[in-house]
This record gives structure tokens, sequence and C-alpha cells, in this order.
């Protein structure tokens, strides 16, 4: 069987995305199809023409997905597929590490998620060629995390550092039961350069993303992620029947702190005061920077009572906390969903909450009576 599935639903594609997806499914399909048929025909001339309609019809595929996820599966299904490898791993560069982001294939638990710094002998002597390096079984057992991999005589290990315009965005390793002839070997290289540039791209893609949705200073949601997550969070509050609260955050006389302590020292609390409320908050909650210095925490499955426990810890950690220069400290509006509530009506009547808050002497929380 081979199932070919869009990534959204059909019903919510237009019609003419829906031709396209046919089209394209059915060019994978004849493709696959194809490969199999030769295979079994052993029709080695046939198969090498199909080996290169496949990596062109899979690189056309790979660098048209801009999802990381999509384009990590892609690259390693589709070289257990080709070349029939026993097992196939994707790692990404982070910094001064690889990090396998994908494994398909034998062993691929081991593989997956382990962290190989770049430093390693194995993989300075990746990254320190064009080429990819064939590994013998003892040298890949040097691998953090392959200690005790074992695999059958004559099987062929390959390691392809991927390179982009950007210097080097990860690895790509194939262990295969037969040798590639140099045909294959070059069908692999070419393979391994679309790899990487649909790599570069869906990392870059995904990191103008967060960097989207982060505000820079707290690392914290920024305002326009944080509605949308209250979106979310609203419907399914509405949908389940489960309580949601809110909190609106805002530094007390904070205009005063950085008129007279600079601008920097007014940075170094806002950065604290953003640690001091994810210290105070579980997993599930979701805080973010909704301006200057206000932040809002949205609390799912929370009724007023939980909610005021975390404001009074926030004010109390604020307020105790030896910030350079003077003491600081912060007054909190809560605020519980109503049945009716949108975001904005949510989000304002918190925040009305925090003006009573600040309305009576500040350094205190208020709960929203409706
Ligand atoms: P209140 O006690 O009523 O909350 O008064 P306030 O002075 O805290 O509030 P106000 O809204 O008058 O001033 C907010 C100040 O926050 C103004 C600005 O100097 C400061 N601010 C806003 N964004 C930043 C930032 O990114 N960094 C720094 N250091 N200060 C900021
Ligand atoms: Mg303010
Ligand atoms: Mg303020």
């Amino acid at each position: 069987f081979l199932i070919v599935t869009p990534t959204r639903l059909i019903t919510q594609v237009g019609r003419e995305e829906e031709n396209i997806f046919v089209t394209k499914a059915h060019s994978i399909y004849q493709t696959i199809n194809e490969v199999f048929k030769a295979i079994l025909e052993k029709n080695l001339l046939g198969l090498r023409r199909l080996e290169l309609n496949s990596i062109y019809e899979i690189s056309r595929l790979m660098t048209s997905i801009v999802e990381l996820d999509k384009v990590l599966d892609l690259i390693a299904n589709s070289l257990i597929i080709i070349y029939k490898a026993d097992l196939c791993f994707v790692g990404l560069r982070e910094g001064d590490k690889i990090r396998i982001a994908q494994a398909k294939g034998e062993h691929s638990h081991l593989l997956t998620g382990t962290e190989w710094p770049l430093v390693q002998p194995l993989i300075e002597q990746v990254f320190s060629k064009v080429e990819p390096l064939s590994l013998s079984l003892e040298e890949l057992r040097t691998l953090p995390g392959l200690g005790g991999v074992e695999v059958t005589p004559g099987t062929e290990i390959i390691v392809y550092p991927l390179w982009s315009a950007l210097g080097a965005v990860g690895l790509l390793g194939i262990v295969a039961p037969i040798s590639p002839d140099d045909n294959g070997s070059k069908n692999l290289q070419i393979y391994a350069n679309f790899a990487a540039v649909a790599l570069a791209n869906a990392t870059f893609i995904r990191r103008l993303e967060r960097e989207a949705e982060t505000d820079f200073l707290t690392g914290f949601f920024n305002k326009r992620s944080l509605r949308n997550m209250l979106f979310t969070e609203l419907e399914r509050t509405m949908r389940y029947g489960t309580p949601l609260s809110i909190i609106f955050v805002d530094i007390d006389y904070f205009k005063a702190y950085n008129d007279t302590y600079g601008h920097v020292a007014g940075d170094v609390v806002l950065q604290k005061t953003a640690e001091i409320i994810k210290n105070s908050i579980r997993s599930v909650d979701i805080a973010g920077r909704y301006g200057g210095e206000e932040f809002v925490i949205i609390l799912p499955g929370t009724e007023k009572e939980g909610a005021a426990k975390v404001a009074e810890r926030i004010r109390k950690s604020i307020e105790t906390y030896p910030f350079p220069y003077r003491q600081v400290t912060a007054s909190l509006g809560i605020a519980l969903a109503k049945n009716n509530d949108s975001a904005d009506s949510l989000l304002e009547r918190a925040d009305q909450a925090l003006y009573q808050a600040k309305r009576q002497g500040k350094n205190r929380f208020y709960l929203d009576p409706s």
C-alpha cells in the first residue's frame, strides 16, 4: 500500500489545491511503483533512471515544504525506500553540537535525540570535507548513543555533511546493506545537497517564526502570540467547560525606576520579573510580555482561588527579591473567563482589576468580582 495524505483536511483546501495534491500524489505513486517494478525485474538501467527520477520528484517535494518536521520525515523515509537502507538518520546543527532530529529503521530509537559535539573527532572529520565519510562499525560505535549498535558484516555506513551557503546545517547518515556504485554515490550526493538546502530553509523559517512570536528581552511570548494562544485556550474552555483565569501584572512606579537608574537597570528588572513569573507558574500556564512593563499569564484549568494564590506568590517574590538600587513591587489583576467572553473582554476585565489594585495602593492583587 502507499497512502499519501495531505497535511490539511481535504475539506479545508480549495478545489484547485486538491487537484494539485492529487496530481502530486499520483506522480509519487507512479515513481515508487516503477521503482518497485524495476527492482523486481532487476532492470538495472531502468532502475538507475528511476532512481534519478525519484530523487528529482523527492527533491522537488522537499524544497517546496517549509515545516521542519515534514522535511526531516521526507528525507529519512525516502532514503529508506530508494536505497533500501537499514537505518537512516538526520542530524541538525544546534550551536556547537549535532542533534539527531530524525532516525528511521533499525536502532533508530537509540539515535533519536542524541547529541554529538562538533569537537567529537569523528564529527570533526565529517565536517572537514565536502564529500561523505565512510565509517567502520568500530568508528560508528564511538559516537555517543551508538556504543552497543550491531550491524551485519559488509554493511555500508556513510555520513554526509550537509552544507548550505550559511555553513554546516547538519548531517545525513545511511546504513545500507550494499554500497552504492559510482552513479549511486553521485545521486546520493545530489540528494544530500537538496536535503541540505531544504533543511537550511526549514530551520531558518522556524527561527524566524520563533523570533516573531517571542519578546527579545525576556524570552516570553509577545503580545501577538499571547493573544493567539488566549483565543485557543478560550475556545477549549468554552467547549469543555473547564475554568480559565488570567492575571495581568504591572510593575509599580516603573517609570520612576527607569528615570532614576536608567533603562539598562530597568531592563534588568523586566528580565528578573519575567524569571520570577516563570518560576511561579506550572508548565501548562502561558506567560507573555503584553506591553512595556506589563505581563499577562494565562492559567488553563484554574479557578479564581488558584489564580489568586499564583498572583500572591508572584507579588511576594517580586517584593522580596533584592533588585539593584531599590525594592520593586508589582500590582496584579485577576479575571476568570465567563461563558460569553472574548479574548478582549477577558483581558479588559483583568486590566480593570489591575487598575483597582493600583487604586487601592499598589503592591497587591485584585480579583475581578464578576
Ligand atoms: P504605575 O505604578 O501606575 O504602574 O506607574 P508606572 O510608572 O509603572 O507606569 P507607566 O505606564 O507610567 O510607565 C511605564 C514605564 O515603563 C515607561 C517606560 O519608561 C518603561 N518601559 C516600557 N518599556 C520598557 C522597556 O522595554 N525597558 C525599560 N527599561 N523600560 C520600559
Ligand atoms: Mg503599565
Ligand atoms: Mg507600571
